[in-house]
Formats: structure tokens, sequence, C-alpha cells
């Protein structure tokens, strides 16, 4: 097993990845830029290295900056967390090149499934079943016309290289096809470097199922299950549960072995999650994350297992501590996404945090980094910290959360709590009836 660890990260997902480490009497290391002197990873970490100033570009995206860390301290392996390094195949390449364990999967399955339109060739051919849309990539208006003509609209254009929702844009018809191509391609450029597109249906009332996979890297795999991740603000997801309210355990059971057969036949190694459209009882892939996910503590509360051990486990050459028989379903889980935002303009607020009261209690577990007196920087995401609510069934998560919800103080800054108190008052909510356009439709007809 490794002696210390390096957490290429910052937030709640370094305090996750430190608190495994300390479980598993692993020393930990902790990196940060100069605006995250005061952080809490920092002072949680064993030790921790300074590698650069505020900026990411120059500091959690420093890969050089980051080997020479490990270098310095010693650290044998590296968790990247999610978002930054996280799915950069560049990056694992050079930290194996430097004799450094990345936690996660190979290198050629990060760059497998980062190319949008590689990874659904490769999960079509997998048996996994998905979108119908182009063959591969669109290059011009013409060949847009005719796919989307084929299909039918409407149809969505993305970004081979996309994320975090960006490059994607609806074509509600052949007028609106041409602006929708030709903004796409502009947004991918800008924000990935490559203009490339591919074109899908685009489904009227799905909701967002992602199954939960985790593979040994020698062949065997195995699911835990579903989460749904339907209410998503601008492709952003706010509030994501386990089980999903809609999902029967036959579904769950057929479409979990198909991911978890794709996976093994590829002999990927660590966490994934291969996310899913569902609309009348068809599932259809829409892309594959090789990372932990921000929402994987509903998954960890309902099978009972922490998943980021694993990981550790599996990249040390361990067998993984679950076989599929050994998996099942306990309760229901839910988790907020507490953002330093402003509702409803979701502008971000970051800022000094006058009080800060994390709430507690069964079933109750918060992930943040906030504390009394910390200033939020503004340099990285709006995440501060996510509720986590486990209950016997959903009614008993959603009055959990309702109540958890009370006693958490946040304050000096504006953050998206009031959101999740309003929602909680919503028969739609309460009743787990929403598909992937219910809340911009509820923020749009409450706040206009
Ligand atoms: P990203 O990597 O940018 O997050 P995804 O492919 O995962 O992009 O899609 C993000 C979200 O965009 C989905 O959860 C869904 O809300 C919406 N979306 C993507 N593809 C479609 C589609 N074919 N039809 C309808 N909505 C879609």
């Amino acid at each position: 097993m490794f002696d210390k660890i390096l957490i290429a990260n910052r937030g709640e997902i370094a305090l996750r990845v430190i608190r495994a480490c300390r479980e598993m009497g692993i020393a930990s290391v902790a990196v940060h830029s100069t605006a995250d002197a005061d952080a809490m990873h920092v002072r949680m970490a064993d030790e921790s290295v300074c590698i650069g100033p505020a900026p990411s570009s120059a500091s959690y995206l420093s890969m050089p900056a980051i080997i020479s860390a490990c270098e310095i301290t010693g650290a044998q392996a590296i968790h990247p967390g999610y978002g930054f390094l996280s799915e950069n195949a560049a990056f694992v390449q050079m930290v194996e090149d430097h004799g450094i364990t990345f936690i996660g999967p190979r290198a050629e399955h990060i760059r497998i499934m980062g190319d949008k339109i590689t990874a659904k060739d490769t999960m079509k051919n997998l048996g996994v079943p998905c979108v119908p849309g182009s063959d591969g990539g669109v290059d011009d208006v013409e060949a847009a016309r005719k796919v989307a003509a084929a299909i039918g609209y409407p149809v969505i254009i993305k970004a081979t290289a996309g994320g975090g929702g960006r490059g994607m844009k609806v074509a509600q018809d052949e007028k609106g096809l041409e602006v929708a191509f030709r903004t796409a391609r502009a947004e991918a450029k800008a924000a990935f470097g490559n203009p490339d597109v591919y074109i899908e249906k685009y489904l009227q009332k799905p909701r967002h199922i992602e199954i939960q996979v985790f593979g040994d890297g020698k062949g065997r795999a195995v699911h835990l299950g579903e989460r749904d991740c339907s209410l998503q603000r601008r492709h952003q997801k706010v509030l994501e549960e386990a089980p999903g309210p809609t999902i029967t355990p036959a579904e769950r059971a057929r479409i979990g072995q198909i991911c978890a057969e794709a996976v093994a036949k590829i002999g990927y190694a660590g966490a994934g999650t291969i996310e899913f459209l569902y609309e009348d009882g068809e599932f259809y892939f829409i892309e594959m994350n090789t990372r932990l996910q921000v929402e994987h503590p509903v998954t960890e509360a309902i099978f009972g297992v922490d998943l980021v051990r694993q990981q550790i486990l599996v990249a040390a050459g361990y067998e993984m501590e679950f076989r599929q028989e050994d998996l099942s379903i306990r309760g229901h889980s839910i988790e907020v996404r507490i953002n330093a935002e402003k509702v409803p303009g979701f502008s971000p607020c970051p800022g000094r945090i006058t009080q800060y009261h994390a709430p507690g209690g069964l079933g109750v577990r918060i992930d943040s980094a906030l504390y009394d007196g910390y200033s939020i920087p503004p340099y990285y995401d709006s995440l501060i910290g996510k509720l986590i609510v486990h209950g016997r069934d959903r009614a008993e998560a959603l009055a959990r959360l309702d109540r958890a919800l009370g006693e958490l103080i946040v304050d000096g800054i504006d953050t998206t709590v009031p959101l999740f108190t309003a929602l909680l008052q919503e028969p739609d909510i309460l009743a787990g009836n929403y598909s992937i356009h219910w809340l911009e439709r509820w923020l749009d007809h409450k706040f206009g």
C-alpha cells in the first residue's frame, strides 16, 4: 500500500480524499495556490506544498508543479479529485512516466471517453444503447441538415470535447439549424480549442440517469446502481438522488449489467460513471466520466461503501472489496449542492463566512471545506459544500433534508440554500416527478 498520497485538488473533494487516506493509515499531501494558503484542505493534510499563484492555470492545472510537489514530498500516488486534471490523459501519462501512480483509470480510457464521438462509438460497439444521431462528427451545415432531417427535429449539436454543459445548442427546426451549428462550433472552439461537433436527437422530457461503475483494471467490474441527476440548471446538476425515483429493480439490473460488462471488457480501472438520458423506459448513453463524481456520496450512502478507499485499493494493485452479489441498496439518499451563488440569478458570491454551523444527526453528511471566518476566493468553482442525507425511504430522506437545511447556517455570503428550501415545497419534487427541464421552467415561472 502507498505510504503517502498527494491530492491534486482543493475544496471539499480534497478533504474527502484526505479523510479516506487517514482512515487507511496513509499520509496525505495537499497542494495549494497562494489564494488557498488558509484553506481547510491545507490545514487538514499531513503536509502541504504551495504550487503557484491564484489562477488555476498556474497552480491546480500546472502539471510540472504538481509532479515536483510529489517528488519533494515523496508521495507515491496522486488522487486528482474531480475537475482540474482528473480527466487529462496527458497528465496521467506524465505522472506514470515519473514513476508515480495515478489513482484512476489508464490514460487510454480517459482519452477514449474524453472525446465524446469516440466514446459514443466505443460504447455502441460494447452494446450500450446510445441517443440516435450522427455517425461521428459533422463538419458543415449541409451535412448537419442531412443528419437532422434523417433523425428528425428537434436536434442538439454537441462539442466532442465538451464538458460542463458548454458547446451545446438546440435547433428546434431547419430554420434554427445553421445558427445553432455555427454557435456550437464557435463555443466549442473557444472553450476547448476544438470546434468538432456531432448531432443527437434532442429528447423532450428525459431524466438524467447515471450508472456508477467500478472496475479492478483486470477485467472484473461491478455497478452500483443509478443516480438521478435530472434537476439541472444550464446543464449543471443541482440536486442528485439515489436510487432514481422512477427506476425499477429490473431496469437497474439490466442497464447496470450492460454497463459493468462494457467496462469489464475494456479492463477499466477504478470509479467511472456512465451517463444516460432516460425516457419512456429506454436508456440512451450520452457520456462517460472517468473519475469520481461530485455526487458520489449518494451512492456511498445507499450501498454503504467508501468509493475513494476502493479507488486507492485498486490503484495500489489490491482487489476491490466487493463483488456484484455483495452490493445491495439500503434506503434512499439525496444530495444538494451548496454554491456560493445568489438565487435566482445564480451569480457567484465569494466573500467571507462570518458564521458557519453544520447540521448533524442521524443520516446527515456534510462534505464542505467551510469554517468560521473563511474567505471564499473568487478564482474557483462556486461549490462550497454538499449536504447529503440518507433515510430508510425517499420520504424520510426528504424530511431529513428539510430538517438539516434548517440547521445549516452559512452567514456572510449568499448561497443556494434558499433554492432547496423552496424546492422542498413543490409537489413535483416531493413526488419525484421531474425531467431535466423541470428546474429551468420552474425558475422561469417563479422568478421570470
Ligand atoms: P457535458 O459533458 O457538457 O455535461 P452531457 O453530454 O453530459 O454534456 O450533457 C449534459 C446535459 O445536457 C444532460 O444531462 C442533459 O440535460 C442535456 N443533454 C445532452 N444531450 C441531450 C439530448 N440528446 N437531448 C436532450 N438533452 C440533452
